[in-house]
């Protein structure tokens, strides 16, 4: 059984490796997350974080996040792929682009968040959740 999951960049020089599944995944709008990923939002699977999860030269770009605090973007020092971000406000967990992932990683996402900043061609699928800011939960702790 192959219970592990993981990501990683083009080149595959940054590589993420977890043993569990992901607690919550999100479709994030926030303009923060248009820049980083080139695209209208990013779709973002949030697993918790293990010990040498993550392996290979990453660039770090800091920002800050709808809490205040601040967040980090990571892409490959190499192929420049954005691979995942720590954010101070979710201690322990690492928001994973989904796009990186492979199976048996399925992405469904929980939510949309942060719709208040999403793109105006985007249209979000009736009945799914939607907050205009940052989820009333923390994930993985509802
Ligand atoms: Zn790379
Ligand atoms: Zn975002």
């Amino acid at each position: 059984m192959n219970n592990t999951y993981r990501a990683q960049c083009q080149c595959g020089q940054l590589a993420l490796t977890f043993t569990q599944a992901p607690v919550a995944q999100l479709v994030c709008h926030c303009r923060d997350c248009q820049t980083i990923s080139g695209m209208p939002y990013a779709k973002a699977a949030f697993f918790k974080a293990e010990e040498q999860c993550a392996q290979g030269e990453f660039k770090a770009i800091e920002m800050t996040g709808g809490s205040g605090k601040p967040k980090q973007y990571r892409r490959c020092s190499q192929c420049n792929d954005f691979v995942y971000a720590t954010v101070d406000a979710l201690t322990g967990l690492l928001g994973v682009a989904a796009d990186r992932l492979g199976p048996p990683f399925e992405f469904q996402p929980m939510a949309h968040v942060w719709t208040s900043e999403k793109a105006p061609e985007v249209d979000i699928p009736q009945g799914v959740f939607q907050f205009p800011k940052a989820p009333p939960f923390r994930p993985g702790k509802q």
